[in-house]
């Protein structure tokens, strides 16, 4: 089977590597694809975000990059993807995803939405504290894939983390 991991990586977070390492042991393939969000001003360019997640998942084979605009279901279909995966970080992120989850059902019985819990360690982590972390010079060396790291002292011109 392969599974779809929609979602906005505004920048992607090692909680986020976690769970497509993860999936990527459970699945043929994982499809991780960036949703561009009219809603949502990111802060990072759609093709810097997939050109992060294409960094920080080369090493994992059967792992695709993608990006859609559209319904996620719709995208489900056009990847071969019979599963949407979610991660679940604690009892906050619960209504909304299942919300989503139950929309998404509606639209396409077909497609089944899987949660993965959170790693204990990721579960504080998301891309919002992160880029309020580096704005304010804070060190996100164990928050983010080395890559990112970079992008976000670049984006808040702060000296690069590798130099
Ligand atoms: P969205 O805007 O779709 O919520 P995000 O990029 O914030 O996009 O999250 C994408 C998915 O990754 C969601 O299922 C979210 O619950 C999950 N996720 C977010 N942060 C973490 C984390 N620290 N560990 C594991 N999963 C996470």
């Amino acid at each position: 089977m392969r599974a779809l991991y929609p979602g906005s990586f505004d920048p992607l977070t090692l909680g986020h590597l976690d769970l497509i390492e993860r999936g990527s042991g459970l699945f043929e393939g994982v499809v991780v694809a960036v949703l561009q969000n009219p809603g949502k001003r990111p802060a990072f360019s759609l093709e810097q975000r997939l050109e992060q997640i294409r960094g920080a998942t080369a090493h994992l084979p059967g792992v695709e990059v993608g990006s859609f605009d559209g319904l996620t279901v719709e995208y489900a279909r056009q990847c071969g993807a019979q599963v949407i995966l979610r991660g679940l970080r604690a009892l906050s992120d619960f209504e909304f995803e299942l919300q989503i989850a139950h929309t998404n059902k509606s639209l396409d019985a077909r497609v089944e939405t899987l949660f993965l819990a959170t790693a204990v360690h990721h579960s504080f982590l998301s891309s919002s504290v992160v880029k309020e972390v580096a704005r304010f010079g804070g060190d996100v060396a164990h928050m983010v894939p080395p890559g990112v790291a970079v992008d976000l002292a670049r984006l808040f011109n702060r000296s690069s983390p590798q130099g």
